[in-house]
């Protein structure tokens, strides 16, 4: 089996393979990367003050070291190896590639310095190699965030706490010196909806008032006329986010220096600038009347879509598939399946589903072809080397009483791996 994406999609699918052995049936799997380092979102995507959603590592390391896996990390389908050749390679190829691009406004001034999307401003701050050189200009004092899901709680939080609450964290050095000399004092999370629709998930909102050097304000009449709006029927889940949205708005602001707010019902029109930003346009949703924003940064976080691979069908964002099936002995688990929803848990028994298809369809296997031959001139990063990086990165943050310190530029990682 080859698994193209080295992200949870991916390792959940090759679990879920593990565990449809039987006596007479055992999988060897192939886990191909595009970057030097596996993990996927779990590396360059969940947000560094939240440590305790990375320990899924943990079950992706077990799944890499059970015996019948082997990492190629560092190979680029379409540059080293085409979507052709692991389809004749392999029983199966399965595409876990994710939705890395973000999703655009489509406003006037989207293209303006200092607007810019979450796909690009989150793996800066998690020092994915590909956006180490990116600028992110933090001169501003206030930065909006479009979109009212985590991404945008993320970014938000990220770019509103007291940077020294990273100190101890894996966020990117460069990251971490530009918050420090950030001017960023108020962040505005803007939803197009109200806030019975705001696609937040209550343990975050939850997790807001334990910020320690930030307010958070959340209008309780916002929340007044979302409850009145939700009605008595009301969903488990938006009452619970209600519920949490109430009890911050039910807080007095502390008196912090840098501020959260939440603003509701306002659809971006257009963002406004000479050379870059200097302020947004909203539209009061359901009506003409307008109003805007003066600021520096304008950060939309409004969903994502599959980047494209040759010679995989690609349709509204997703790989074409039917539950997972894309062509024969092709098949797709994760946010390049589905479309970029849900937590990384749900990736799992979504490539369990998958990978219960793939066995129905599997025929007698093929004579073993070994990719590793066709990758002979590769800088291939082998679950060993990936181990080297991991450690020294691991020892580096020891030193400096963080998880890690990632090491961002790729020769760098080359390096660490000893190649
Ligand atoms: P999301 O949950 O789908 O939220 C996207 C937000 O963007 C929605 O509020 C949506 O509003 C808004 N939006 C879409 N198009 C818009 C437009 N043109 N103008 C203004 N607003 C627009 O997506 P996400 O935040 O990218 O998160 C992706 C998935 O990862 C989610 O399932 C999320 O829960 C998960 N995640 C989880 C964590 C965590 O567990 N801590 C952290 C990060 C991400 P409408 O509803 O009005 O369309």
């Amino acid at each position: 089996m080859a698994i193209v994406g080295a992200g949870p999609a991916g390792y959940f699918a090759a679990q879920a393979l593990q565990n449809l052995q039987s006596d007479d049936l055992a999988f060897s799997i192939d886990i191909i990367e595009r970057l030097p380092t596996p993990w996927g979102l779990v590396r360059s995507g969940v947000a560094p003050d939240h440590p305790k959603i990375k320990t899924v590592a943990k079950v992706f390391e077990k799944v890499a070291t059970a015996g019948n896996v082997r990492l190629f990390a560092n190979v680029e389908l379409g540059r080293d190896i085409s979507i052709e050749d692991l389809k004749s390679a392999y029983d199966a190829v399965v595409i876990a590639t994710g939705s890395s691009l973000g999703k655009k406004l489509g406003i006037p001034g989207e293209e303006l310095a200092g607007s810019m999307s979450a796909a690009t401003f989150v793996p800066w701050y998690n020092a994915h190699p590909d956006f180490k050189d990116e600028q992110v200009d933090l001169s501003t004092t206030t930065a909006v965030v479009i979109g009212a899901g985590n991404v945008a709680m993320d970014v938000a939080r990220m770019l509103a706490l007291e940077p020294s609450e990273l100190d101890p964290t894996d966020t990117a050095d460069h990251a971490i010196d530009a918050f420090k000399s950030s001017a960023v004092r108020t962040v505005i999370i803007s939803a197009r909806r109200g806030a019975e629709h705001a696609a937040f998930t209550s343990p975050e909102l939850r997790e807001l008032p334990k910020l320690e050097h930030t307010n958070v304000i959340i209008e309780k009449r916002d929340i007044d006329e979302a409850v009145a709006r939700a009605g008595e029927n009301i969903e488990k889940d938006v009452k619970s986010n209600l519920d949490a949205m109430s009890l911050i708005a039910d807080q007095v602001p502390a008196g912090h220096e840098r501020t959260m707010k939440f603003q509701f019902m306002a659809t971006p029109k257009e963002i406004r600038g000479s050379d870059k930003v200097e302020e947004i346009v909203f539209t009061k949703t359901g009506s003409d009347e307008e109003f805007s924003i003066k600021c520096g940064l304008v950060i939309t976080a409004i969903g994502y879509e599959a980047a494209p691979l040759e010679g995989i069908p690609y349709e509204r964002g997703k790989v074409v598939n039917t539950d997972g099936r894309v062509t024969e002995n092709l098949y797709v688990v994760g946010w390049a399946k589905r479309g970029p929803s849900g937590v990384i848990g749900t990736n799992k028994s979504d490539a369990a589903d998958v990978m219960k298809l793939l066995l129905e369809d599997l025929k007698e296997p093929k004579p073993v072809t070994d990719i590793a031959n066709a990758l002979s001139g590769v800088e291939v990063i082998t679950q060993g080397h990936w181990e080297a990086i991991n450690a020294a990165e691991v020892a580096a943050g020891e030193a400096k009483g963080k998880p890690r310190v990632k090491s961002v530029a790729r020769d760098e990682l080359l390096k660490l791996a000893k190649l």
